[in-house]
């Protein structure tokens, strides 16, 4: 992959920390707001909108938001919840001046509010569940712990990666292992907690492991924090949530310097994707 294609991707893929963004950014505009107009613009995402949608969502109230993995939920008082994934490119935007091409979902609220979902590659994908039936919704009944709570111990991931002949970087990107890790915080996780990750995960220790959930937790809580200070800007008109800015020890820095020691960032491919680290601090 080139440099430029690199960096196109890190702009344009949300992570865990952009979705937790996201969903907190459109509480502000809808949690507890009746919901007066539900548009599609189009059919389909990845797959088809529920047929039902509109007449589901028109009319009711918003009583919660939500994330699983990298999926925001929307619980209205009908006893459904409205899950969207943003896919590579997909963001809502708030109070837009007008509604794009690729504005294929548009909400408005009993305050006036305006929010769309725009998706211009169309990988993002837009469901309705039970709420009390998410937790066997396909998508998410065979999902690993959320990363940010304490069921991801280091006690379950011992568990988790025992006997596994994997490289742990992939293992970390299981989805069944830990819900909703992506490239770039595995990368970042392996990283602070100096574990090469093209080692076996079953060998990894129990000591580098107990650094390593720690280090998790702290990437995602950072980005999450990061995330929060740029949502500040969203109170403009047109303004989009779940994209900002961070800066990453090794993500994306090919041959660039190691933060802690002498040596240089290297590139792997692993599964078909990169991963960035430190030979020298990743043992
Ligand atoms: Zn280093």
């Amino acid at each position: 992959m080139t440099r430029q294609a690199a960096t196109a991707i890190r702009k344009a893929m949300p992570e865990l920390p952009e979705v937790e963004t996201t969903v907190r950014g459109l509480a502000r505009y809808l949690d507890g707001e009746r919901l007066t107009r539900v548009v599609t613009h189009r059919a389909d995402l990845r797959r088809p909108f529920p047929p039902e949608l509109a007449q589901i969502l028109t009319g009711a109230t918003v009583t919660g938001l939500g994330r699983r993995a990298k999926y925001g939920l929307i619980h209205v008082d009908r006893g459904q919840t409205l899950v969207f994934h943003l896919g590579m490119s997909g963001r809502w935007r708030i109070e837009p001046d007008a509604i794009g091409k690729h504005d294929h979902l548009v909400i408005e609220t009993g305050s006036g509010h305006c929010l769309a979902l725009c998706d211009p590659r169309r990988f993002g994908s837009v469901d309705l569940v039970e709420t009390d039936r998410l937790d066997a919704w396909p998508p998410f009944a065979a999902l690993g712990p959320e990363p940010l709570s304490d069921a991801l111990s280091p006690a379950y991931l011992s568990g988790a990666l025992k006997g596994r002949k994997a490289a742990i970087k992939l293992m970390l990107l299981d989805q069944r292992i830990v819900a909703g890790l992506g490239n770039i915080y595995v990368c970042e996780a392996l990283y602070r907690a100096r574990i090469d990750p093209r080692r076996e995960a079953g060998s990894v220790s129990r000591a580098a492991i107990a650094r390593l959930v720690p280090a998790i937790k702290a990437v995602l809580r950072e980005a999450i924090d990061a995330g929060g200070s740029t949502l500040r800007d969203y109170a403009r008109p047109d303004g989009e949530l779940g994209y900002f800015s961070k800066q990453f020890d090794v993500y994306d820095r090919e041959d660039e310097p190691c933060r802690s020691c002498k040596g240089t960032v290297h590139r792997i491919v692993q599964g078909g994707r990169s991963t960035w680290f430190c030979p020298s601090c990743q043992k």
